[in-house]
């Protein structure tokens, strides 16, 4: 019996005070899997801002539950809108050479994004959208437990480290979130409009796979 069902049955049978009294049994652990569906259920239910109302679907993240290496991006663009998933399209392709880059596949790392939901017209996140939809990025940084998180590009590393440095000065160093070292990476989508920068979004994975390979040793 389910953690919920049993405290429902407890509930009926009239010893919901034994329950309080016994918080043990309360607080049977959901198990992982389960844990991990309810979170997809509440984002793809939520309506905690006003971007439910124009999103197609909300956009949960994909990719390794279990996996080292974290990406995380601002929010859900057309293309994601439309496939429910993050970094889709030619920025996406990008992303996933830029993951190559690193010895790594798509599939090997979760990537995720700040918003679950589209802003309209691809603006950049609102602070109230950014602090309504934070706890949910929190859970997945708790249940994914990364050894590395990768914030890609200026918006992402700004809202996760609460800065408004630029990216010149965010880039190339070793940051913390939730107790987790923290790369800053150049944006594929920015990459695409300046193809010169590209050495630099090389420098960037340079430098997070270092921090991850420090972790090791
Ligand atoms: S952006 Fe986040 S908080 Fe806003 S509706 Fe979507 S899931 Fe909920």
């Amino acid at each position: 019996m389910t953690a919920s069902l049993r405290l429902h049955y407890l509930a009926a049978m009239g010893i919901d005070v034994w329950v309080a009294r016994h918080p043990a049994v309360a607080a049977e652990p959901v198990p992982r899997a389960q844990a991990w569906k309810d979170l997809q259920h509440q984002v793809a239910q939520c309506r905690a801002c006003p971007l439910c109302e124009t999103r197609t679907q909300a956009v949960f993240g994909v990719g390794n539950e279990q996996a080292d290496w974290m990406l995380i991006g601002e929010a859900p663009g057309q293309d994601e809108d439309l496939q429910g998933e993050p970094f889709v399209g030619k920025a996406g392709q990008l992303l996933n050479e830029m993951i190559r880059a690193i010895g790594l596949r798509r599939d090997q790392v979760y990537i995720a994004n700040i918003l679950k939901c589209r802003p309209p017209n691809n603006r950049d996140p609102q602070a109230d959208e950014v602090q309504a939809c934070h706890d949910f990025l929190q859970r997945q940084i708790a249940f994914i437990k990364p050894r590395l998180i990768v914030a890609v590009g200026r918006i992402a590393a700004q809202n996760l480290l609460q800065t408004r440095q630029p990216l010149s000065q965010l880039r190339g160093v070793q940051h913390e979130l939730a107790g987790v070292p923290l790369a800053v990476v150049h944006h594929p989508a920015y990459l695409l409009r300046s193809p010169g920068e590209k050495a630099k979004a090389w420098e960037d994975l340079q430098f997070a796979l270092s921090v991850y390979q420090s972790l090791k040793q």
